[in-house]
């Protein structure tokens, strides 16, 4: 089908929950992207932040292939091997625990948050289920991870949200300190809000944080859904930021394409979730986990993550270089990078860097985010950055 006939059959037959961009996508390798014209594109999105290792990765693919034809799904009524290795590896990357396994960030953040309510009452009762969230945060669209999202934006609609929320402006150390009274059993962070507008903690609002906590028994949950898996240049973010926290959410990056989120816990908080407390149908999916694994096994090669942090202050350093007035700050860690535009809407800059033949990602009101595949290339860098700059300086 070309465009047009795609078009008209998600008309007819497709909820129309989305904005599209006017393209269709056929196929994809590393940082490039083909639409069903054939046009050629470079991609700094990764289909957000989910093609961590580049389009139909080789080594990736094979493990997937195989997977698929020795054991696609069985439940968790049974062990596999995959899920089994993916949680070794993870616990061992992310300094946690135990790992639960689902199939998305918003899912693994409703399982964190009744992680923590449930870690809070069994030690201390009822009474203290309040879990802290960012303003500016995002982390997902299911009732529990919307209601814990902090912009009111996405609080409509779907009235009653949940209760036992708060929110806390970031890296307002005073607010912070106000927000965790006595019925306070989590705080929920990214260590560099993604869709808020690739905005990062402070090193002394994180360091209050984890001392706050500690002395309240208050959980300390990072949301690494977009930032974790090499995203930032670090395994997690709060690596980047020395500090440990009690529970780890993770998605996107981590299946290189295939949906699988991910709960990570310590110790302390580890066996909370007992047997009939939480579960899913799909989630340790054999065949999400081979992908999964296969990430892992890329993105912990030696020098790697060097390079992610090399290719990321390359881009920072070329966009700051031209000197756009339509730049305002270029900012972020690794390859999750955000441009704050000046009298530009980001979501037309997208579209019209599409025509050109580059995807970006917009995030908050004023912020282009660029979350290229940690695998891209410095020639796909240089081609993606020339239609980049020619479009700043057509303003
Ligand atoms: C994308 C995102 C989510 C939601 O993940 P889904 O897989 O879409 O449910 C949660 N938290 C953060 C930080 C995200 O970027």
């Amino acid at each position: 089908m070309d465009l047009t006939q795609l078009k008209i059959q998600d008309k007819e037959s497709v909820m129309q929950t989305y904005g599209r961009y006017d393209i269709a996508f056929a196929s994809g390798k590393n940082a490039r992207l083909f639409d069903t014209a054939g046009k050629e594109y470079i991609d700094f999105g990764s289909g957000i932040g989910v093609v961590s290792v580049g389009h139909s990765n080789d080594d990736w693919s094979a493990a997937v292939c195989r997977q698929a034809s020795t054991l696609a799904h069985v439940s968790n009524l049974y062990y596999t091997e995959p899920y089994v290795r993916l949680a070794s590896r993870l616990t061992e990357l992310s300094g946690m625990s135990a790992a639960f396994f689902g199939n998305s960030g918003a899912e693994a953040n409703e399982g964190a948050i009744k992680l923590a309510r449930k870690y809070s009452r069994d030690k201390y009762g009822d009474g203290r289920s309040v879990v802290v969230t960012l303003l500016q945060s995002f982390h997902g669209r299911t009732m529990a991870a919307l209601t814990a999202t902090g912009q009111s934006s996405f609080h409509q609609h779907f009235f009653p949200f949940l209760e036992g929320f708060r929110y806390s402006e970031p890296n307002d150390e005073v607010a912070l300190a106000d927000a965790l009274t006595e019925d306070v059993c989590a705080v929920m962070v990214e260590g560099i809000q993604g869709e808020g507008g690739v905005l990062p903690l402070t090193q002394s609002y994180v360091d209050l944080l984890m001392k706050l906590a500690k002395e309240k028994d208050i959980l300390v949950i990072f949301d690494e859904v977009q930032t974790g898996n090499g995203r930032t240049g670090e395994m997690f973010s709060y690596q980047g930021l020395g500090v440990k926290p009690n529970i780890v959410t993770t998605a996107k990056g981590l299946g290189g394409g295939l949906p699988i989120g991910a709960i990570l816990a310590d110790e302390l908080c580890r066996d909370v979730l007992s047997a009939g407390t939480h579960g899913s149908t799909f989630g340790a999916n054999p065949i999400c986990c081979a992908g999964a694994l296969a990430v892992l096994d890329i993105i912990t090669a030696p020098g790697f993550l060097a390079e992610v942090i090399r290719k990321g202050a390359k881009i920072r350093r070329e966009i700051e270089s031209w000197n756009a007035p339509a730049v305002a700050e270029a900012r972020g860690k690794g390859l999750m990078l955000g441009i704050r535009l000046n009298d530009a809407s980001p979501k037309e800059a997208a579209a019209q860097l599409l025509a050109q033949g580059l995807v970006v990602l917009t995030a908050g009101a004023d912020v282009l985010r660029l979350l290229p595949p940690l695998t891209i290339t410095d020639e796909e860098i240089d081609q993606g950055l020339a239609i980049l700059k020619r479009w700043f300086a057509a303003l």
